[in-house]
Order: structure tokens, then C-alpha cells, then sequence
């Protein structure tokens, strides 16, 4: 992508993403990306609406694998009591 619209930018930037493969919530910054260019013809353009789904997924996403690893630990700890 060549451009972007202010108010695309700053969601991107709002919810961390990233300026050149348009995922929002990434792991990586731009000058990072190593995933090929949007291009044009299938660019859809954000929306507020998709960002907001994505914080929610994201936020859903953290708290499931803090669970995850809170509860694997604990499990862990069960078994190794179990086997004794
Ligand atoms: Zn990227």
C-alpha cells in the first residue's frame, strides 16, 4: 500500500498493527513485516467496526492464554502430587 487515509493509519496504530500487511494486533512492527504488500485490488479498508472486533478478539485471545497458562500449571503441579 502506497498510502494511507489518516483515520486508517491511526487505527492501525491505535490497536498495534502493522502499516504494511494491515493485520491489526501483530507481533511485529512495520519495518519488520515479512509478509508480501496489500495490494489494491484486495485491500478492504478499515473499518472502526473491524478494529473494535479484533481489540475484542485480542483481549479475549490474552486472557485465555493467561488462563491456559495458569491453569497448566497447576494441573502440572496436581499430577506430579498424584504420581507420588
Ligand atoms: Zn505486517
Amino acid at each position: 500500500m502506497a498510502s494511507w487515509k489518516d483515520d486508517e493509519r491511526k487505527i492501525i496504530i491505535d490497536h498495534n498493527g502493522c502499516l504494511r500487511c494491515c493485520k491489526l494486533y501483530t507481533d511485529h512492527v512495520t519495518c519488520e513485516c515479512t509478509a508480501p504488500p496489500l495490494k489494491c485490488d484486495t485491500y478492504v479498508k478499515l473499518m472502526p467496526e473491524a478494529a473494535a472486533k479484533a481489540k475484542l478478539a485480542h483481549d479475549k485471545c490474552s486472557k485465555l492464554t493467561v488462563a491456559t497458562i495458569f491453569g497448566s500449571n497447576s494441573e502440572g503441579e496436581d499430577n506430579v502430587r498424584g504420581q507420588k
